[in-house]
């Protein structure tokens, strides 16, 4: 005992001699925190103690320290790292290290780039990311099928699964009571269930078998024609469901949900330029930026930069769809002043203007995603609360609050159809947020945010989780999380986008 503290206080020592200093990293895994993996820093580049990272990864892990080497087991496949070396071997194949195995308290270190690449991505099944401020080390399941949306027309409903990279698929008509559609070697995000209920479609859901991704969807009634077609830009598969051919309502279009082609006047002369719909305007708001960090979360995660991810991933889903002409108020981490942001969406005169926050609480324990419309006054002293806090970015640009108060006066005025709109669209974005994240949900509030306030446009807030709880934090920094997140605020927006006529002339079906 005694020589072994003796020795473990001169190793100490000598590796503080040597510029050498071992570091907790914090880990997520799928979500949740596992035990942290310690790594060594030298030459300006981290290494990760190749045992426990093998553990991380679900290895059985062997350490020799006589011959220097690492034997991982996954199982059946191995991996083997030789300290002093470059080179590992995956599965007996070659792969070169950007720097070699080192030695550190009698363990091997491999470099972090390694655990990061996606040859050993490829070997774990699994995608590890490293956020070099926060310290925080996140594995995911490398995932080939995403989640699924839906639209509802007036003629068909369509739905559609993103798929992230090439994958064979076999479809089967259940009876004639749905479609099970079997995606050989798919390796879902998260299982689903969601629930359509519209004339044509009940529901579907999405599980993993051990050797496929199988969709299946359920039918409202017998005696529905289906078609099923694999689209590209985005990757993805799209399968509609209607009672005549679908090919005769739902046309070949690609883009989803363009509206189905008026065959009734198809001998009427064309409309002048074109039958697409005008687009709609979106302005997608990250909040805080530069400066202003917003909240931060207990293991140091910055609440601009879960914020600036997700408007980017909501960008990025509705411009897949040609009728959303989308704005982001920043695209990267610079300081925009709060009138700024509104000033930007009123002039390119948004039809939407959705902006991204997170929350925090000095009571560790509240938890869970709001959604707020702007009011005069909150819907709640936590409400008002939480406006103060957001608001608080005013002072950074050296303007009170009295101030701010005047020039929204007139503002204010005159904006009851915006709020009854935004009372709408919160309500649609809260209900489809139920039903995809296990988040808790707060529900619908008002409280006068400034950017809000400032917005001509019907204006959303989202508080998507607090930073100041541990499982929300770990739940935002997951990249996954956040694209179910993602996915509940642009399913919402198509719900509202859908009763505004705006995803096709028929009228729509109410969105339930
Ligand atoms: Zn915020």
């Amino acid at each position: 005992m005694r020589l072994a503290r003796f020795l473990t206080l001169t190793l100490a020592v000598l590796f503080a001699a040597s510029g050498a200093r071992g570091e907790e990293l914090q880990v997520l895994l799928g979500g949740r925190y596992h035990e942290p993996v310690t790594a060594y820093k030298a030459a300006d580049r981290l290494f990760l103690n190749a045992k426990q990272a093998g553990e991380l990864y679900g290895a059985q892990a062997y350490w020799y320290p006589v011959s220097g080497r690492v034997q991982l087991s996954f199982r059946g496949r191995s991996l083997q790292l030789l300290a002093g070396s470059a080179e590992a071997s995956l599965d007996g194949r070659p792969v070169v290290l950007e720097s070699p195995v080192m030695l550190r308290a009698a363990q091997a270190y491999a470099p972090l780039s390694f655990f990061l690449g996606r040859e050993f991505g490829e070997f774990s099944g699994l995608e590890t990311q490293f956020d070099a401020r926060t310290r925080l080390l996140t594995v995911e399941r490398r995932s080939s099928v995403g989640s699924v949306r839906w639209y509802s027309y007036q003629d068909y409903t369509r739905l559609v699964l993103e798929l992230k990279k090439p994958l064979g698929h076999i479809a089967s008509g259940r009876g004639t009571g749905g479609v099970e559609v079997s995606l050989p070697f798919g390796v879902l995000d998260a299982p689903e269930d969601g629930t359509v209920e519209d004339q044509f479609v009940r529901g579907f859901f999405l599980r993993q078998d051990s050797k496929a991704a199988v969709w299946s969807v359920r039918f409202a009634k017998p005696g529905l024609k289906w078609r099923l077609r694999e689209l590209s830009e985005p990757r993805r598969l799209a399968l509609e469901v209607a009672s005549v051919d679908p090919k005769d309502v739902a046309g070949d279009g690609g883009a989803e949900p363009s509206p189905p082609p008026a065959v009734s006047v198809s001998t009427a002369p064309a409309p002048e330029t074109s039958a697409l719909p005008a687009s709609r305007r979106i302005v997608i708001d990250a909040g805080h930026g530069g400066k202003d960090g917003g909240a931060t979360g207990r293991r140091g995660t910055s609440e601009k930069d879960i914020n600036l991810s997700a408007a980017k991933d909501l960008a990025r889903l509705l411009e897949q769809e040609k009728v959303f002409d989308v704005v982001l108020t920043r695209a990267d981490d610079t300081f925009v002043p709060l009138d700024e942001r509104s000033r930007l969406s009123n002039e390119a005169k948004a039809d939407l203007f959705i902006s991204l926050h997170c929350n925090a609480h000095r009571d560790s324990k509240e938890n869970g995603y709001e959604v707020y419309f702007m009011s005069e006054k909150a819907s709640d002293p936590e409400a008002e609360r939480l406006a103060q806090f957001e608001n608080a970015s005013l002072e950074l640009e050296g303007k009170s609050a009295a101030d701010a108060e005047a020039e929204l006066i007139l503002h204010v005025m005159g904006k009851t159809e915006s709020i009854n709109a935004a009372a709408e669209l919160a309500a649609l974005v809260d209900r489809s947020l139920r039903r995809r994240v296990d988040l808790a949900p707060r529900g619908v509030k008002q409280a006068g945010f400034y950017v809000l306030r400032g917005t001509d446009a019907p204006a959303l807030l989202v508080e998507m989780a607090f930073l100041s709880n541990r499982r929300d934090e770990a739940k935002l920094q997951s990249r996954r999380y956040r694209s179910r997140l993602v996915d509940g605020i642009y399913a919402g927006l198509v719900d509202y986008a859908k009763r505004q006529g705006w995803l096709q002339k028929g009228a729509p079906h109410a969105a339930r």
